[in-house]
């Protein structure tokens, strides 16, 4: 299998090729070809298996591919449970990215968040935020979801293990309605079905 066969085009390609990749890993396989399919996603995958790349790949692909009304409006957002994992996702995006127009950022309480507006000013394509923070923003008015049109909620389990779920849910009403939502998960416990029985309506569920 290669990530051509998946439904990746070339700038993308040979971006994962230079990250030296050689195949899609198992759960690359499985997601990435349901992601471009516009499908919702539920996966069971832990932290080393290639999880990532399996929702930014077809992510990309999916913003390349659609004609963008309003480009830089925040057109996916990827929660993250942790600022490290917000900025690990960003840097991941951006070395997927290398070769096409898209751009991203990492956003995360604890610091100034005055040069966070300037750059949803700037414009972000991509968003990986960390509930919390995201929140704020909307609260200050600094970011519009009207474009937002993918969610990811990443590494499920422990969003809900540091107590997230109210901030999740809140985030998730003031999305569009009109949007595709994946969710991935170390574990689907009881909990994390309980969280995508509201967020991730008519999913597909995968496991490795
Ligand atoms: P993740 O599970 O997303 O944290 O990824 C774990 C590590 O695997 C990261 O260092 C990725 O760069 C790497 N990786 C992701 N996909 C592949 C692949 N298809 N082939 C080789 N390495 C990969």
């Amino acid at each position: 299998m290669s990530f051509s066969s998946l439904g990746l085009s070339d700038p993308i390609v040979q971006a994962v090729t230079e990250q030296g990749y050689q195949a899609p890993t198992p759960i690359q396989e499985k997601a990435i070809p349901k992601v471009l399919a516009g499908k919702n996603v539920i996966a069971a995958a832990q932290t080393g298996t290639g999880k990532t790349a399996s929702f930014v790949l077809p992510i990309l692909q999916k913003l390349i591919d659609a004609p963008m009304v309003r480009p830089k409006r925040v057109h996916a957002i990827i929660l993250t449970p942790t600022r490290e994992l917000a900025i690990q996702v960003e840097e991941n995006i951006q070395h997927y990215a290398k070769h096409i127009n898209i751009s991203s950022m990492a956003m995360y309480g604890g610091v100034d968040i005055d040069p966070q507006k300037q750059r949803l000013i700037d414009g972000v394509d991509i968003l990986v935020a960390t509930p919390g923070r995201l929140l704020d923003m909307y609260t200050r008015r600094a970011i519009h979801f009207d474009e937002t049109s993918i969610l990811v909620i990443d590494e499920a389990d422990r969003m809900l293990d540091m107590g997230f779920i109210s901030d999740i849910n809140k985030v998730v009403e003031k999305l569009p309605e009109q949007r595709q939502n994946l969710l991935f998960s170390a574990t689907l416990s009881k909990q994390v079905r309980f969280l995508a029985r509201t967020a991730v309506t008519d999913a597909v569920e995968i496991s490795i």
